[in-house]
C-alpha cells in the first residue's frame, strides 16, 4: 500500500518514457456585491467576522435565498465556455465537519451542475489545444482558517488557530476540466496556458476580479502519468490550492518527475491530495483519497430548484462581451500579424500593453517594436514582467509619436525611455530636460557634414563615383558629431548634394 520513497526523475527523461494526463479544477470567487444566500457584503479585507449574519453562520431558523446575479454570472461563464446550460437543476448539501464552515455543511452542486460539457481552446507553441470542460457549478465559499505558530502555516504544529467567516457564503464557481491527455512534455505549459486563458476570459466577462494572490482564483491541479503506449491512464494526484500561474506549471512538472520516480522504483502512485510549496516548488502528501470522507450529499431542502428560462439564457448569451480568443484574432487581423508574431506577443505578456498603446495613438508596428524590443530587454535585465515596468502605454505611445514625427530617432527614443523608467517624468518633460531632439536644421547639419567629408576624402570620392551606399560612413560620422541627434534622412540628402558639389 505504501508509496516508495524516491528521488525525482529529470523532467526530459520522465516525459520521454511516461505520458502525462492533466486536469484542472478552478475555483472562482464571483464579484457579486452580496453573498450567495444572504445579503452580507463581500468586501475583501474587512475586519474578521464583521461580514456575517444568521444565514451565513447557519444559525437555527435562518433560511438561504439564492443570489440571482451569481446564477447569471455562472451562466455567463458556462456560455463563454461553450457549455450546455441546465434548464433545471438543484443545489446539494455537502456535509462535513470543518471549523471553516460554521454550518457544518456547504451548499454546493453535486450531480446536477448548472453548466456541463463545454470547451476552451488554448494556444501553446502555435498549437491549439482544446481543453474539454466537464462542468461549471455554483457553490458557497468556506471561511478562512489562520494557523498561528508552527513553520508551515498549516494546522500541523500550530499553537492555535483563528477562523474568519467573512468569506463563508461568498459565491464560488468551480470550473472542472475533462482529463487532458496527449500533451506530452507540454503538459505543464498547457496547464498554465489554460488557467491564464480562463483568467482572461473571466476578467473579460466581468464576473470576478480573478486575483490569484487574494484567493479569488484558486486552482487544484490533477496529474497522472502512464508508461508511453499504455492503454490505461495512471493514478492521479490532486495538488490543492495552487495560487499563481507559475505555480500551476511547476506543480505539474514536479508531479511528473516525482511520479516517474515512484513508478521507476516499482512503487505505485497513491491517489491523494497534495500540497504545493511555493518556496521549494515541491508537493507533499495531504489527505489520502482512499480514506476520503463521505460527504453524504443530498438535495438542499431549503432551496427551490434553479430553472433558468430559455429566454433569459439567450439574453445572457446575447450580452456576452467580445471574448479574449475573438479579440486576439481581431487584433491579429487589424495589426496584420503572423501567427508567430502573435504568439511572441502573447508569450511576452504584451498583447494588452500593445493594444492599449495603439489605443493611445501609436502605430501597431511601432507599439509592438517598442514593447517587444527595447522594453522587453529592460524587463529581462531587471527580472520583472513587462507589465510591471514603470512606464504606461500612453507614455510609450507618446515616444512612438515623437519617433513617427521625426522629432526623435531610435537612439534618442531609447534615451527618453531611460528617463521615463528612471522616473524623470513624461516623455515631453524628458525631451525638454535632457535637450533631446533630432537635429534637422540644415545649418547645424552642414557644419558636421563638411567636417565629415574633409576627414574622409576617399569616401567622398567613392560616393561621387556613384557608390552612394558609402554615404553610410559619413552619416555615421555626422551622428557621432551630433551625439546621435542628427536627422539621418536629411543628413543623407545633404551629404549627396555636398559631395556632388551642389
Ligand atoms: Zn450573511
Amino acid at each position: 500500500m505504501t508509496e516508495l520513497a524516491a528521488d525525482l526523475v529529470p523532467y526530459d527523461e520522465a516525459v520521454a518514457r511516461y505520458e502525462p494526463v492533466i486536469g484542472l479544477e478552478t475555483h472562482v470567487e464571483l464579484g457579486t456585491a452580496t453573498k450567495m444566500f444572504c445579503g452580507c457584503p463581500t468586501t475583501f479585507g474587512a475586519e474578521p467576522n464583521s461580514l456575517v449574519c444568521p444565514v451565513c453562520l447557519g444559525l437555527p431558523g435562518s433560511l438561504p435565498v439564492a443570489n440571482r446575479t451569481a446564477i447569471e454570472y455562472t451562466i455567463r461563464i458556462g456560455l463563454a465556455l461553450n457549455c450546455s446550460i441546465a434548464s433545471w437543476c438543484r443545489f446539494a448539501r455537502k456535509n462535513y465537519f470543518y471549523p471553516d464552515m460554521p454550518k457544518d455543511f456547504q451548499i454546493s452542486q453535486y450531480d446536477e451542475p448548472l453548466c456541463t460539457d463545454g470547451w476552451l481552446d488554448v494556444t501553446v507553441d502555435e498549437t491549439v489545444v482544446r481543453v474539454g470542460i466537464e462542468r461549471v457549478h455554483l457553490e458557497e465559499d468556506t471561511g478562512k482558517s489562520l494557523h498561528i505558530g508552527g513553520a508551515t502555516g498549516r494546522i500541523h504544529g500550530a499553537d492555535y488557530s483563528l477562523v474568519d467567516y467573512n468569506r463563508a457564503g461568498i459565491p464560488l464557481v468551480e470550473v472542472v476540466t475533462k482529463p487532458v491527455p496527449g500533451t506530452g512534455s507540454l503538459a505543464p505549459v498547457v496547464a498554465r496556458a489554460y488557467v491564464t486563458e480562463l483568467r482572461d476570459l473571466l476578467r473579460a466577462l466581468g464576473v470576478s476580479d480573478v486575483r490569484m494572490e487574494e484567493g479569488s482564483l484558486r486552482c487544484d491541479v490533477n496529474t497522472s502519468i502512464a508508461p508511453r503506449g499504455s492503454a490505461t491512464w495512471g493514478t492521479r494526484t490532486e495538488t490543492k490550492n495552487v495560487n499563481s500561474l507559475r505555480s500551476v506549471e511547476r506543480a505539474v512538472r514536479f508531479e511528473i518527475e516525482r511520479q516517474a520516480a515512484v513508478l521507476d522504483s516499482g512503487g505505485r502512485v497513491v491517489q491523494e491530495t497534495r500540497h504545493f510549496h511555493e518556496d521549494t516548488g515541491t508537493t507533499t502528501a495531504g489527505r489520502s483519497k482512499e480514506e476520503a470522507q463521505d460527504y453524504r450529499y443530498f438535495p438542499e431542502p431549503d432551496l427551490v430548484p434553479v430553472a433558468p428560462p430559455a429566454e433569459w439564457v439567450e439574453q445572457i448569451r446575447a450580452s456576452l462581451p467580445e471574448l479574449p480568443a475573438a479579440r486576439g484574432a481581431r487584433l491579429q487581423r487589424e495589426w496584420g500579424l503572423s501567427d508567430l508574431d502573435m504568439a511572441a506577443l502573447r508569450n511576452a505578456g504584451a498583447l494588452d500593453l500593445v493594444a492599449e498603446t495603439v489605443a493611445a495613438g501609436a502605430a501597431p508596428e511601432q507599439a509592438r517594436n517598442l514593447w517587444l524590443g527595447e522594453l522587453s530587454r529592460r524587463a529581462n535585465e531587471s527580472g520583472t514582467d513587462l507589465v510591471a515596468l514603470p512606464v504606461t502605454p500612453a507614455q510609450v505611445a507618446r515616444v512612438s509619436e515623437l519617433v513617427a514625427s521625426g522629432a526623435l530617432n531610435a537612439k534618442l527614443a531609447r534615451q527618453v525611455l531611460d528617463g521615463v523608467l528612471a522616473g524623470e517624468g513624461s516623455p515631453d518633460e524628458i525631451v525638454a530636460a535632457r535637450g533631446l531632439a533630432v537635429v534637422s536644421d540644415d545649418g547645424a547639419l552642414l557644419a558636421a557634414i563638411d567636417q565629415a567629408i574633409a576627414a574622409n576624402p576617399e569616401i567622398a570620392a567613392t560616393i561621387r563615383s556613384g557608390k552612394t551606399a558609402a554615404a553610410g560612413v559619413l552619416i555615421g560620422a555626422v551622428m557621432k558629431a551630433t551625439r546621435g541627434q542628427a536627422d539621418a534622412g536629411r543628413a543623407r540628402e545633404l551629404i549627396l548634394q555636398r559631395v556632388n558639389g551642389s
